[in-house]
């Protein structure tokens, strides 16, 4: 069929009816993009969860609270008329992709990196070792994570990778209670924390200081927190004049330069430490005899020439009863959306689905978990863009069922209790209240149940 879609659009017949699956940051600027673009349209944005956000709520760290005032944005996207928030939907099953293309010209995936990387090394599923993701959905309050049973026991505890993941984990481990008070985080996290025994963090970067992902900003906090203090052996950072001199990024340059301060300082035997450890690898994680971490045993490593890190056969043990693995974030298949397993990514090119016309995808999903939030705004711009000129151009395909009445009456069916927008700033409502009651941003609530309670008047 020709694609009556664009003639329609174009006519002011009908409006170009658009599917953003995911409501992140990548979701959201996908709709504004849309909304800003010429052509009149009706976007839909569903989520799994009942609320909207993605990372922002679920991943920025609870003390960056200035990351999260983008969601003023957000929320301005959503009080647009052209654009409906379908939350506590879930894609595969409440929404298959048939009932996408039945029902929208054109489709956006937008789900973000779910999963994590591994390690693959031995231990690496014992008891205390879990991805940073985990513990970062249990600590902001993820519906997924927060019955999990979060026993924080370890004096010790291990950080794989040098990236942004890592040093939240790690800031939020050593953190006072009265620290951690101003934050949005979850309530049995800022309880739990509050009892945490935790001496020492070890942050291991398997390459050299200059190679570390971390940004400068993100870096300092470490020599500014209440009772903890950074610790860096002076060996483990040291650069020949080559290697300086090969830094030309310059977040590398002052990351280097704060490391260089950290490794100065005096100790001033504040409670507890993170030790920003270079060039060493895990390579086992001990067990106690009884399933538990009992230590890491890491090898020391040096950089070959182009860069890479190479085992030197020297290793040593980290006293360390708690493993977080911070090596990544990786993207998982949606059901019958092609998917690249190497990249762990949708197959795309540009944004445009692989062989799927009216099919896109922006954000992580589309080329991998990196960037910060603003990233996605282009990233999003870049699909959009491509979206409009398909329809302009009568290359989307066109959706039989094509109004909003006839996907409310195929969720109503299934019997999907859709959670809208409106809903949602009754739930935001009630968590700033409750939260300023006791002196904080927000009281989140994490369990679903209680969410689908929060209802618009
Ligand atoms: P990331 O920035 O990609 O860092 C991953 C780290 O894991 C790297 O240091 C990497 O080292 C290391 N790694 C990978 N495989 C490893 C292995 N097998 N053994 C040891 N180390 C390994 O990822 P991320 O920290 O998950 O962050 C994801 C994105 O979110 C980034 O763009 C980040 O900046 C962003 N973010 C930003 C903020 C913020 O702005 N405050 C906060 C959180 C996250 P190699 O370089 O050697 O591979």
């Amino acid at each position: 069929m020709t694609s009556p879609t664009s003639t329609d659009s174009s006519t002011g017949t009908r409006p170009l009816r658009v599917a953003v699956i995911g409501s992140g940051p990548s979701g959201i600027y996908a709709a504004e993009a849309i909304i800003k673009g010429d052509l009149p349209a009706e976007i839909d944005v569903f989520d799994r969860l009942p609320t909207p956000y993605g990372l922002v709520r679920y991943g920025v760290a609870p003390d960056h609270l200035t990351i999260k005032s983008v969601t003023k944005g957000f929320e301005k996207t959503f009080q647009d008329p052209r654009v409906r928030f379908l939350g506590n939907v879930e894609f595969g099953t409440d929404l298959t992709h048939a009932d996408v293309k039945a029902h929208y010209d054109a489709v956006v995936y937008t789900v973000g990196a779910s999963s994590d990387r591994r390690l693959g090394i031995p231990g690496e599923d014992l008891r205390g070792s879990m991805s940073a993701t985990e513990f970062v959905a249990w600590y902001n309050g993820h519906p997924d994570a927060a019955a999990r049973e979060m026993v924080l026991t370890a004096q010790g505890v291990a950080v794989v990778g040098v990236g942004n993941v890592a040093l939240d984990v790690a800031r939020i481990l050593v953190k006072t209670p009265e620290e951690l008070h101003g934050s949005d985080i979850a309530a049995h996290a800022l309880s739990a924390l509050e009892h945490s025994p935790v001496k020492d963090v070890w942050i291991l970067g398997r390459r050299g200081p200059a190679q570390a992902a971390f940004t400068t900003k993100e870096l300092r906090e470490f020599g500014e927190l209440d009772a903890s203090e950074p610790v860096v052996n002076p060996a483990e950072i040291a650069l020949t004049e080559a290697e300086e001199a090969a830094i030309t990024d310059n977040v590398k340059k002052k990351n280097v330069e704060v490391l260089r301060d950290f490794a100065a300082r005096e100790p001033e035997g504040k409670d507890r430490r993170v030790h920003l450890r270079f060039l060493v690898s895990p390579v086992e994680i001990l067990d106690d005899g009884q399933g538990n971490v009992a230590g890491v045993r890491v090898e020391r490593n040096r950089l070959d020439e182009r860069g890479n890190a190479v085992g030197t056969g020297e290793y040593e043990t980290l006293p360390a009863q708690m493993v977080l693995r911070s090596v990544g974030y990786r993207g998982v298949a949606l059901p019958d959306v092609p998917f690249d397993e190497k990249r762990g990514v949708i197959a795309n090119t540009d944004g445009r689905v692989d062989g799927r016309p009216g099919e896109y995808t922006a954000g992580w999903i589309k080329r991998g978990p990196s960037g910060v939030v603003g990233t996605n705004r282009k990233c999003a711009a870049d699909t959009v863009a491509l979206l409009l000129q398909d329809a302009r151009d009568g290359r989307l395909p066109t959706a039989p069922h094509a109004t909003r009445a006839d996907v409310d009456a195929l969720l109503r069916a299934r019997g999907v209790d859709v959670y809208t927008f409106a809903d949602w700033q009754a739930m935001d409502a009630h968590e700033v209240s409750t939260g300023q009651a006791q002196g904080r941003p927000r009281a989140k609530v994490v369990h679903r149940e209680e969410m689908l309670t929060h209802r618009a008047k």
